[in-house]
């Protein structure tokens, strides 16, 4: 059966899956959302058989029903491959009673890899699919680790160029290093005066420029997303969770259909709308934890049904999750809203206007599937000292955040339900953080001083992606006002 996408806010026509993905946001500014939830057409039992590639086509080719098996086959296998550093591609690991779903073995190491691995054989195969003479140009806002997965799958593939605007000063040292030294012709990277939520704002007013994309398309360009309002970022990342379960059962952890909980570090809402998805097409999923940390806007919507971005901003230990305007939570309030483009589109413009809106008794009913908890800085660095003293294994800032979330969830409530947490990112990402966190301040000790030491408690070796770093030249060193950044496009094009 075909799946037909359409926009939250409903002023679009509905459209195929590729052309959702080459369009990225809706030209009404929504979200493109599918028309109907497919369901898994496979058993459990099989899925416990399969490797991860086998897994992914089964949950994508339910979404993204205008590719053929074989157009999708081979978009999987040039993803998923050597360029993860293990053959399972994503690893369970058990450590003090959870599961954490290692997504971080890809190239920039960071769950982002995941998808964005993919993403360019998705959209240069919509492209053909859909007969696209214009060249496409990837805009892209980043809190950290979209920026370079996304630059990293994109780097020279024919067809495409792509740009990343970052925050300049809200970033890891080893997040911003990671992306000016990429190399590519069709690369280009900008530090903006500003942060993740000015970034993607300006981003999405490009994406709704009418005299913008004119422009562009006299220049023979045309833009796409690589963020995850596109469609081709959520529907790959519905296959891990997918797998994790799979996992879980091939190793007696749990029986076939018994629930289980997803615990998500969260800052846009794509990875935990991903879970729900999933959640949505079959997979037994009892509660959706939403970890946030100190910008804890989701919490507070989860606990008031009031979203207000009216607040202070906090650069944080994880600095991935900085962000005050979570852009996919627009596609569960059109679920909860009984799939109302009129109602989404109401409250997106309050939003837009005032900076907060408030949902109804009966959309709140609806979000009793979910769970909503913040950790502060000091919530989030014990986690990690906590978790190693105890096990030896040591995570992430992100992934601390959810485990933090993870033990105030089973104290509340005495829920024992099987928890996969998702690890968002791999630890020597955040090296300064996380050592601060397990041996206290490091004082003088550089950055690669510190991922040498991390090495050596873990025990784990350094990734490939943080050795390339030691040596890599820097090749960008733009910056921009949040104003300047369409002139900047444009001037990088060479249009006028
Ligand atoms: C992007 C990111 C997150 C947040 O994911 P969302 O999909 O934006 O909610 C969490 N952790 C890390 C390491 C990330 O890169």
């Amino acid at each position: 059966m075909e799946l037909y996408y359409k926009s939250t806010r409903g002023h679009a026509d509905h459209v195929t899956a590729s052309s959702a993905i080459l369009q990225g946001l809706a030209v009404d500014g929504g979200l493109f959302v599918p028309e109907t939830f497919p369901v898994l057409d496979v058993s459990i039992e099989e899925l416990a058989q399969m490797d991860y590639k086998q897994t992914a086509y089964e949950v994508m080719k339910l979404f993204l029903t205008d590719y053929t098996e074989e157009e999708l086959k081979y978009c999987i296998d040039s993803a998923y491959d050597e360029k993860f550093d293990t053959d399972v591609i994503v690893p369970l690991v058990k450590a003090d009673e959870a599961y954490f779903i290692e997504l971080f073995h890809g190239k920039t190491i960071a769950f982002k890899d995941m998808a964005l691995s993919i993403l360019p054989f998705l959209m240069t195969t919509a492209a053909r699919k859909n007969r696209i003479k214009n060249e496409i140009v990837i805009l892209t806002a980043t809190s950290g680790d979209t920026g370079k997965a996304a630059l990293a799958g994109f780097a020279d593939v024919p067809g495409t160029r792509i740009a990343v605007f970052y925050p300049k000063n809200g970033v890891s040292p080893v997040q911003e290093r990671q992306m000016v030294t990429q190399k590519g012709d069709n690369t280009f990277v900008v530090g903006i005066h500003g942060n993740f939520d000015d970034a993607q704002t300006s981003v999405k007013q490009m994406f709704s420029d009418a005299e913008l994309k004119k422009e562009l398309d006299e220049a023979g360009f045309q833009f796409s997303s690589a963020n995850s309002i596109n469609i081709g970022r959520l529907v790959p990342q519905i296959v891990y969770y997918v797998f994790a379960y799979a996992q879980l059962v091939k190793n007696g952890e749990i029986e076939a259909g018994e629930k289980v909980n997803i615990d998500v570090p969260t800052g846009n809402f794509g990875n935990i709308l991903a879970a729900y998805y999933a959640k949505r097409i079959g997979l037994p999923v009892a509660k959706l934890i939403c970890a946030s940390n100190k910008n804890k806007v989701l919490y507070d919507f989860f606990s008031t049904g009031v979203y207000d971005r009216n607040r202070d901003f906090y650069v944080t230990s994880s600095p991935s999750m900085d962000i005050l305007i979570s852009s996919n939570l627009e596609r569960l309030i059109y679920q909860i809203g009984g799939c109302s483009a009129e109602n989404d589109s109401k409250l997106m413009e309050s939003l837009a206007k005032t900076g907060k809106y408030t949902i109804t008794e009966e959309m709140r009913e609806q979000l009793d599937g979910f769970y909503g908890n913040y950790a502060t800085e000091e919530d989030t660095a014990s986690a990690i000292r906590r978790l190693y003293e105890k096990t030896g294994y040591v995570i992430d800032t992100h992934t601390a955040v959810a485990e933090a979330i993870y033990e105030k969830y089973v104290a509340e409530t005495g829920d024992t339900t099987k928890t996969l947490i998702a690890s968002t990112a791999s630890p020597f990402k955040f090296a300064r953080s996380v050592m601060t966190a397990i041996e206290g301040d490091p004082g003088e000790m550089d950055e690669f001083a510190l991922i040498d030491r991390l090495s050596q408690i873990s025990g784990v070796k350094e990734p490939a992606a943080v050795t390339e770093l030691r040596t890599a030249p820097v090749r960008h060193q733009n910056e921009c006002d949040r104003d300047q950044m369409a002139a900047v496009i444009k001037n990088w094009l060479g249009i006028r």
